[in-house]
């Protein structure tokens, strides 16, 4: 099980959780390791932090 940092509080919540427990915002990745962007163009998985996809450069 992994830990989730807020992005509005920077609170580390237990994945398990779909918001902060401190101040109640929504948290991006409650799955984990799942935390993958699929390419709308070409159907790939690219790491969360690209903005475009690493095989066809599409955004993301
Ligand atoms: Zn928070
Ligand atoms: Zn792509």
């Amino acid at each position: 099980m992994g830990k989730v940092k807020c992005p509005n509080c920077g609170e580390m919540n237990p994945d398990i959780l779909t918001n902060c427990r401190k101040c109640g915002s929504p948290l991006p990745a409650r799955f984990g390791a799942l935390q993958v962007k699929i390419c709308p163009k070409c159907a790939r998985t690219n790491p969360a932090s690209r903005t475009t996809c690493m095989y066809c450069n599409s955004p993301l």
